[in-house]
């Protein structure tokens, strides 16, 4: 698909938020008459703002150029085993309402999930919304979505979301790689890596071709990776690499040698205190956490060096509620002891936007299908 000069302006304009004049100019390769022209016609569509910078250029104060505020609304939903978070943005990515759904065991399954997701829509304002994009723990394939932790099977999100805002663009894309697309925009990279560890662990491989053109994002389901042991776990196989590296491996050492999997990941609201003690241990206890993390951070590390070698991306970032900055070093020296390599990883922990990174992939697909 030839993508028109309009729509590359509006492209920029989202995933930078704004830019000035001179800057969009260079990007398009366009001259200054053309731009005007192109400037001239989104604005009077009202699709972007342009505004006089306080930076004066050649005698004149530089034009600062934007997506319109006003015009713009977005939103990105991340559903996860504990809530349904909302964002709505405006145009330039500011917050403009939040809301949360918190989720307990029994709201688990297609029914419930889709009764509270239609709830958590129909409490955002109704405002025109061009985008929304979804982010789920769980596997997505084209517009169906299963997860065992969220005990979904087949579940079609597109329909709950089209019925509240029947004008939208919609997009279903799984955390990791809602992770991935925040980390290559505010940060940028061209092949990225991105491990979220925690209870799960999940891992998405995102490879970016610019931003006229989808990147190649490959999720990769290393929290059910073959590990080894003769545990059962939750997906139904045996011996997954959650089963014996992962937050409820550590806890299954720390306290509860008798727990198993199923009923943890059934059961989790129940564990929290413990969950904080454990990921907090190794400010205060420092030996005693690199004892109970010791396993678990020698399956990341042989798995990790493995992935790195294939997939040589140039950049890794670890994220989720189980890492912490000693966890992140800790597993950076284990994969030098055992591979040899030399991997620079980026600590993210939780300052992730879930729902920025969804909101943005919906926002891309509305601009790529609008008519322009
Ligand atoms: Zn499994």
């Amino acid at each position: 698909m030839k993508l028109s000069n309009l729509k590359k302006i509006l492209l920029n304009l989202a995933f930078r938020k704004s830019l000035y004049r001179n800057e969009l100019g260079k990007e398009l390769k366009v001259s200054p008459s053309t731009l005007t022209y192109l400037l001239n016609k989104l604005s009077s569509l009202k699709l972007i703002e342009i505004k006089s910078s306080e930076t004066i250029s050649m005698g004149r104060p530089k034009q600062i150029i934007s997506l319109n505020p006003e015009k713009w609304n977005i939103i990105g939903i991340r559903i996860g085993r504990e809530f349904i978070n909302s964002t709505l943005f405006n145009g330039i990515f500011d917050v403009k309402e939040k809301i949360s759904i918190r989720l307990t065991s029994s709201d688990m399954g297609n029914k419930r999930i889709g009764e509270l997701l239609k709830q958590n829509l129909e409490k955002i304002s109704k405002v025109p919304v061009n985008a929304v994009g979804l982010a789920f723990s769980g596997k997505v394939s084209f517009d169906t979505v299963n997860s065992h932790i969220l005990k979904l099977e087949n579940f079609n999100p597109k329909e709950i979301v089209k019925s509240v805002f029947p004008d939208s663009t919609v997009t279903i894309l799984n955390d990791v790689e809602a992770i991935a697309t925040e980390e290559f925009v505010l940060h940028g990279g061209q092949k990225i890596l991105v491990i979220n560890y925690g209870t799960g662990i999940g891992a998405c491989f995102y490879e970016s071709h610019g931003i006229y053109q989808k990147s190649e994002r490959k999720v990769i389901d290393l929290g059910h990776f073959y590990a080894g042991g003769n545990e059962k776990c939750y997906c139904g196989r045996t011996g997954c690499f959650e089963t014996v590296a992962s937050d409820y491996a550590v806890l299954k050492k720390y306290k509860y040698r008798n727990l198993d999997i199923v009923h943890f990941i059934l059961h989790q609201e129940d564990f929290e205190k413990d969950l904080e003690e454990i990921r907090h241990m190794y400010k205060y206890y420092r030996r005693k956490a690199e004892i109970l993390y010791e396993e678990t951070l020698n399956h990341l590390s042989v798995f990790l060096g493995n992935i790195v070698r294939l997939l040589e991306p140039d950049k890794v970032v670890i994220c989720g509620e189980g890492t912490s900055p000693w966890f992140t070093q800790s597993l950076q020296k284990k994969i030098y002891a055992v591979s040899g390599l030399t991997l620079g990883i980026v600590h993210r922990g939780l300052e992730n936007n879930i729902e920025y990174g969804s909101a943005l992939d919906a926002l891309r697909e509305h601009i790529l299908f609008t008519d322009l």
